[in-house]
């Protein structure tokens, strides 16, 4: 089996089987992305707790590249600090950006370099990138709201 064969089964595996597919309760922030151009739509619920990333569950409806990754994405950053899952959000985004240039790195993206594939088609990149933007929206909205949470503790 060659590597694009494997990398097929990989994110097929994902789109079958989402991990951490189901919306839970439990979230410090939720938020709705859409990819207008291939009818992508994700809803996820973030938590955090003490700057780690608790939980991430998410449902929605779409490609099998946008479900796909958004699946990988959750079950990579879940127990991560904030800042370690930013870091590889961004070796995430640099491997959708370099046009089939890059095979990413595997000790950091592990199932997610199955999409390397993916830079080569402008199209679908967003679809790749749909459920990581989502997470990075809901972390930067949750970490605002953690920071003005404390602040209404101390001033309390
Ligand atoms: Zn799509």
């Amino acid at each position: 089996m060659d590597l694009d064969s494997l990398y097929q089964e990989v994110i097929l595996d994902h789109y079958k089987h989402p991990l951490h597919k189901g919306l839970s309760e439990e979230k410090t922030i939720q938020v709705h992305h859409v990819n207008p151009s291939c009818g992508d739509e994700i809803t996820l619920n973030l938590l955090l707790e003490a700057n780690m990333v608790a939980d991430i569950s998410w449902d929605g409806v779409g490609c099998s590249i946008s479900q796909a990754s958004t699946s990988i994405m959750s079950d990579l950053l879940i127990g991560k600090s904030i800042s370690e899952a930013f870091s590889i959000l961004d070796e995430f985004s640099g491997l959708m950006q370099s046009k089939g240039g890059s095979k990413g790195n595997e000790e950091v993206l592990e199932d997610a370099v199955a999409l390397a594939g993916v830079s080569k088609f402008p199209a679908r990149i967003k679809c790749a990138l749909l459920g990581w933007m989502a997470f990075k929206d809901a972390a930067s909205q949750g970490m605002s709201d953690e920071a003005s949470n404390k602040q209404g503790e101390e001033n309390g």
